[in-house]
């Protein structure tokens, strides 16, 4: 499944990708991605692929 991919900038909402990935963690809470956005904005998410 591709959707827990999809994600936008906090700051003006643009589509958040591949290309404006800076930052990938893995921890014990899931996988942390910070993405820099066109605006400069870095948003960061969160993706917990192992829910309980
Ligand atoms: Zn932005």
């Amino acid at each position: 499944m591709l959707e827990q991919l999809s994600c936008t900038c906090d700051h003006c909402n643009m589509p958040l990708g591949d290309e404006q990935l800076i930052l990938s963690m893995t921890t014990d809470a899931g996988t942390r991605r910070a993405y820099e956005c066109s605006c400069r904005a870095v948003t960061i998410t969160v993706v917990g692929d192992d829910v309980r």
